[in-house]
């Protein structure tokens, strides 16, 4: 039987085990030995309080024992002569797809008009120092997407989308935190999300997909209504299927699309604020303390959309 319990403990004690355990055993009000394994599944901070306190969700195993759930990486095998995807881009929409196909048993090639992870680290100095744009390689375009060089938050208060557990897993399993599966704002940090990114290229190659970097995909191959395959500048990909992650701002791929008769529907327009802070003017006004007292988080501020600002 699993039960679960929820505690409240000030952030000095909030990785005190026992300290813990104890508090669990007194709520439990059963025999200590029944219990197998308390496992915490959330944690999230209430700092509404004079002081912040800790509010920490466990799963108690009552007479049997918590089981590891076997890694989804375990559940890939070879796809180099299976039926073939190709993903046009290589932002997180991309690569998660790409790691779909592995588990269907399906060969992902992955085109990306831009750089890998680290190569596009050169073009970002260059928009910094030089003011010089690379086109096809910058902050939008390039291995990772987007947001590859931003803090990497994770969280959504979006409850169409399905359970984000699995990517949240998935991140664990390419090396980021386990933290981030139990914390309530969970985030991978800015320094740490693009090797990540590189190890998810390299869990798409070790199965038999392929990624290819400076491939901007410029036309599509229709026949009878079907797609194809895609056009590049010197060569054409043909696959049994085509996915389009090209993100928000290839707007070339949204002309492409129009120019092919293919119908694309408008979403709502997001627009994001960001206002700059000191770190601690923002834990001052989020904690009520004048200097941030050991085990608590540098706070964040969030609006109200987009989640991640
Ligand atoms: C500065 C910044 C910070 C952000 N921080 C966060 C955050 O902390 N947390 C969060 O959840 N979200 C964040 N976001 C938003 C997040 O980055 C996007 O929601 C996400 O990247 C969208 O993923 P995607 O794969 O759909 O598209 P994208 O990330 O845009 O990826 C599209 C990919 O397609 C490639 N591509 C485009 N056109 C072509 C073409 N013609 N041929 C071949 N390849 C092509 C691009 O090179 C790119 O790699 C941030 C965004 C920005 C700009």
């Amino acid at each position: 039987m699993v039960r679960q319990v929820e505690v409240k403990v000030f952030p000095d004690k909030v990785y005190d085990e026992m300290y813990i355990h104890s508090l669990i055993h007194q709520q439990m009000k059963r025999d200590v030995s029944s219990i197998k394994d308390i496992i915490l599944v959330k944690r999230s901070i209430d700092a509404r309080s004079r002081r912040p306190i800790y509010i920490l969700r466990y799963d108690v195993y009552i007479d049997e024992s918590y089981k590891n759930p076997a890694p989804i990486l375990s559940r890939y095998k070879d796809v180099s002569e299976k039926k073939t995807v190709i993903i046009v881009g290589a932002g997180p929409a991309g690569y998660f797809a790409a790691l779909e196909c592995l588990e269907s048993g399906l060969k992902p090639v992955v085109l990306d008009r831009g750089k890998d992870v680290r190569e596009r680290r050169r073009d970002l100095k260059a928009i910094q120092q030089v003011g010089i744009v690379n086109p096809d390689s910058n902050y939008c375009f390039g291995e990772g997407g987007a947001g590859a060089y931003s803090d990497g938050k994770l969280y959504t208060r979006s409850v169409k989308r399905g359970k984000i557990e699995k990517v949240l897993q998935l991140l664990v399993e390419h090396g980021a935190d386990p933290d981030i599966l139990v914390d309530a704002h969970p985030h991978i940090g800015s320094n740490k999300l693009p090797v990540i990114i590189a190890a998810i290229r390299q869990t798409i190659l070790q199965y038999g997909g392929q990624v290819i970097f400076n491939q901007k995909v410029t036309d599509f191959i229709i026949e009878n209504n079907h797609i194809l395959g895609v056009k590049c500048d010197e060569t054409s990909y043909l696959g049994d299927a085509v996915i389009l992650a090209t993100g928000h701002s290839a707007r070339d791929i949204y002309q492409l699309l129009v120019t092919k008769n293919i119908k694309i529907e408008a979403k709502p327009f997001a627009l994001g604020l960001r206002i700059e802070h000191q770190q601690s003017y923002i834990d001052q006004t989020q904690y009520h303390q004048e200097v941030r007292e050991e085990n608590l988080p540098a706070s964040s501020l969030w609006s109200s959309y987009p989640s991640w600002c």
